[in-house]
């Protein structure tokens, strides 16, 4: 089957124009879903569904009453909720679970003609920076499969990557949309908190997660974000901030002020690559008349511990209703309820769930919870005020995605210390609540792309999309050009 055209945009054109039937799209997107099997990305593929929904929309695009997301393809990780679907965050204790509601941000796709492919692969309940904590096994990084996609959405990633569909949702409670964007050299954005409503959300920590988009343009991005925005009356943290169309905004060519994070990237724990990419943007945007500064904070080794803290706490009490009584798995070996709670527990969680749910129950306890939930609270207002201040004398703030191109499968899984400071860059944007993007501007010398990750101020994922677009159609994913 012929390519077809890479953009929402250019689909469109081609449907309208009758060039292109909305049944040849997803079956595009199908054979590449076949085609790639062995990277695992989906956990389920809805077919005929959506060649049906297909043939439905089509008919609406004839007589023009088609909504504005008509000849989109898109995947769903597997903690958002579909009516009727498979809903399970990749975990063996919802095994067979189906949703009986849409979440908001579903709902609002639908209602746009949106096409729902499938549920996408992901670390279980959003816990894990590689993909490897899934029940149904790891999703394997494109550019190299010996390597890890990025975690926990690392099926939405992929699935972009690799044309299974044009643009996918993940979630980012600490960096799950922006990782594994920058593994797979793709754009995942993560909104401001509360931009898109978190109902039918599976949740993992309340006051971090949000709903994130992973596409290959900004103009994609900026089109579904439009959509799935705003306010609604079943989020009580849904925000009542007005919606821009973020599309219309993408072709403002201000100029900016930038703050370079220096702590982040004049160090060795920074691949030197990236670095030198650093160096690279920074003089280009000079160049360009942008104002940059390097600008140090202090409070890096705050971050990972306030950040493992305060959602292995909140995780310990969203999960406790998978107790096989209310939600989930029900072990056979049951007499009595505290026995049904440990063995269906034990056996339908996996080890870092279980050890997160340890970690945040101990941190809660008393005694403990001041020395620890307390304090981590404490931290992270902390380290709000200093990002703020940082971001009230700048428009942006540029820092690396990850310390290093993807590694490989296995490699950090045995120690969960390594695993978490892996990390590092992406915690800031959720513990301050201000919405981040990862961009693929250059290829790595082995072959792997990376994410320049910027962070913008609340609500402004306007300028934030505009900004990153100037970056993306000046380096057109290249090797990292000589300083
Ligand atoms: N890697 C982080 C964690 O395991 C982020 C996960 C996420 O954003 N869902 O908590």
């Amino acid at each position: 089957m012929s390519k077809i055209p890479c953009s929402l945009g250019s689909i469109q054109t081609a449907l309208n124009s009758g060039d292109l039937q909305l049944t040849d799209v997803v079956e595009f997107h199908i054979a590449q879903i076949k085609k790639n099997k062995h990277l695992n990305a989906f956990n389920s593929v809805y077919e005929e569904e959506a060649l049906s929904k297909a043939k439905k929309i089509q008919l609406k695009i004839q007589d023009k009453s088609a909504g504005v997301l008509a000849g989109l393809v898109i995947g769903l990780k597997d903690n958002i909720a579909f009516k009727d679907h498979p809903l399970q965050a990749s975990s063996k204790i919802l095994n067979g679970f189906q949703s009986i509601y849409n979440a908001t941000a579903t709902e609002r796709l639908i209602n746009e003609d949106a096409i729902i492919i499938g549920s996408l692969n992901c670390d279980e309940f959003a816990m894990g920076s590689t993909n490897e904590n899934s029940h149904f096994g790891p999703v394997l990084n494109p550019h190299d499969e010996s390597r890890v996609p990025g975690g926990s959405s690392g099926g939405s990633a992929v699935a972009v990557a690799k044309d299974m569909c044009l643009v996918s949702l993940g979630t980012d409670t600490g960096g799950s949309v922006r990782m594994p964007a920058a593994y797979c050299g793709v754009l995942g954005l993560k909104p401001t908190y509360g931009r898109i409503s978190r109902y039918g959300i599976i949740a993992y920590a309340s006051s971090f997660d949000q709903v994130g988009i992973f596409a290959k343009n900004t103009e994609d991005c900026a089109k579904v974000l439009s959509v799935i925005s705003g306010e609604d009356p079943k989020d009580a943290t849904s925000s009542k901030q007005k919606i821009d169309s973020y599309e219309k905004h993408l072709l403002e060519d201000k100029k900016y002020s930038i703050a370079f994070l220096n702590d982040c990237i004049e160090t060795d724990n920074l691949d030197s690559e990236i670095r030198t990419s650093f160096k690279v943007v920074e003089r280009t945007l000079k160049n360009l008349g942008h104002q940059t500064n390097k600008v140090d904070f202090e409070l890096i080794d705050y971050l990972v511990p306030a950040y493992y803290i305060l959602t292995t706490a909140e995780a310990s009490s969203n999960l406790a209703r998978y107790d096989g009584i209310h939600f989930g798995h029900r072990s056979d070996e049951v007499q009595g309820v505290e026995n049904t709670y440990i063995h269906s527990r034990s056996e339908g969680f996996g080890p870092e769930v279980k050890r997160r749910i340890i970690l945040g129950t101990f941190v809660l306890s008393s005694g403990y919870y001041d020395a620890y939930y307390n304090k981590a609270k404490r931290v992270r207002r902390m380290i709000k005020e200093a990002t703020e201040k940082i971001l009230d004398a700048h428009d942006f703030i540029i820092l690396p995605c990850t310390t290093d191109t993807a590694f490989k499968i296995g490699e950090k899984i045995d120690d969960p210390v390594k695993m978490y400071l892996s990390d590092i860059y992406t915690v800031q944007a959720n513990l301050v609540g201000i919405p981040a993007i990862s961009i693929p501007l250059f290829k790595h010398s082995n072959g792997m792309p990376f994410g320049l990750q910027i962070m913008s101020k609340r609500f402004s994922e306007n300028e934030l999309l505009a900004f990153s677009k100037q970056l993306l159609d000046k380096f057109e994913n290249d090797s990292i050009p000589e300083l």
